[in-house]
């Protein structure tokens, strides 16, 4: 069976990878339809070796389609996801704008696939943050063999996760001061080139930032457990593509780092690097990718059931649109 899917926030980051991998992972389409705002329409993209039209969501029929993959931002999806779920399309949405609702399922596939068939409450799935993510599909074997108290974790983000404006003013902000040039910044509150900045997204009242709490909020949703404590610190790196993370765990039942190495070869969508004075980097391991890439076990010296490691993945793949695709994969198989 074929299946006709659109694609809103096709010209973006991440929706021209949700293309991508569609097409990667051989989805079995009917129809494909990228859509956009009035800024894109009309432009041409190639899929499955034809050429596509991109349209203007504005003038968009939903009953054309069965699945949704959205990535237009949280206002967009805010207006369209009931509107298409009302068509009967199953919206898999990557912004944040339902994640945190209680009737909205909240999925990483290799932690939580059951969740899935809540899709039917309001017919739409939310994509959890790129960090929680890669975070989240190393952790579950842990918390799984001997509990997760407390999460301790500091991240090192790619640029990527700010959209196609944050890649430029990257690129534009290193040529400029290559070129001994003033630098321009627009997306970030200060020069990412050759600096990092310890804010991702707003302020709230508690002294974290919004992307530390999405951290906070997503894994005790996705673990299903309340009393898992996180303590993120998200920091922006001059980096194009790849989250890495700095992960310190406290667990309820002490566990070895050799244990910990015995349960990363298994588990699923990770890859461990095997040589204990090697580690995976963003830009040698993980871009272009779909694994999560973990290195640097160790126990805590400084606490007696503390593991420490380090996880590296691809913030627009695994993070957004390859998790997203995942997902629309278990929909078709086991509940469309
Ligand atoms: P981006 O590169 O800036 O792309 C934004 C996309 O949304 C473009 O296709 C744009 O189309 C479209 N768009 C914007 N306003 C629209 C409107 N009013 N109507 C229709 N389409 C509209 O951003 P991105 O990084 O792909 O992220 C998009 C969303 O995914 C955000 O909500 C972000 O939070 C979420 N997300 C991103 C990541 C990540 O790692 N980047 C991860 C998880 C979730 P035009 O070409 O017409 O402007």
């Amino acid at each position: 069976q074929l299946y006709d899917v659109a694609v809103l926030g096709a010209t973006g980051a991440v929706g021209q990878m949700m293309l991508e991998i569609l097409q990667e992972r051989k989805f079995p389409i009917g129809n494909i339809y990228p859509l956009a705002s009035s800024r894109s329409a009309g432009g041409k993209i190639t899929f499955n070796n034809k050429q596509v039209e991109v349209l203007d969501v504005d003038n968009f029929d939903w009953t054309q389609v069965q699945i949704g993959l959205f990535s237009a931002g949280g206002s967009v999806s805010e207006k369209w996801a009931p509107i298409a779920a009302d068509a009967g399309v199953v919206v898999i949405d990557n912004t944040s704008q339902f994640r945190y609702d209680e009737d909205i399922p909240l999925v990483v596939p290799e932690v939580n696939p059951e969740a899935i068939a809540q899709y039917t409450n309001r017919g739409i799935i939310a994509n959890p943050n790129c960090s929680t993510i890669q975070m989240l599909v190393a952790l579950k074997p842990i918390h799984d063999a001997v509990g997760i108290s407390r999460i301790n974790v500091a991240t090192y983000q790619a640029v990527s996760g700010s959209g196609k404006s944050a890649i430029d003013e990257l690129a534009g902000q290193t040529a400029s001061l290559l070129n001994a040039r003033e630098v321009e910044t627009k997306v970030y509150p200060k020069q990412i080139a050759f600096n990092v900045i310890p804010q991702i997204d707003v302020f709230t009242e508690n002294g974290y930032t919004k992307e530390e709490m999405k951290m906070v909020w997503e894994t005790q949703k996705i673990f299903g457990d309340e009393y898992i404590m996180v303590n993120p610190t998200a920091v922006r790196v001059p980096v194009f593509y790849g989250h890495s993370e700095a992960i310190h765990l406290e667990t309820r039942t002490p566990i070895s780092a050799e244990e910990v190495r015995s349960l990363m070869r298994h588990a699923p969508g990770v890859k461990l690097i095997e040589n204990e004075e090697d580690y995976p980097t963003p830009v040698s391991d993980s871009a272009g990718h779909d694994d999560v890439f973990v290195g640097r076990i160790r126990e805590d010296i400084s606490h007696a059931s503390g593991i420490n490691m380090w996880v590296v993945g691809d913030n627009i793949r695994k993070g957004a649109a390859t998790n997203s695709v995942q997902i629309a994969e278990l929909l078709i198989r086991d509940y469309l």
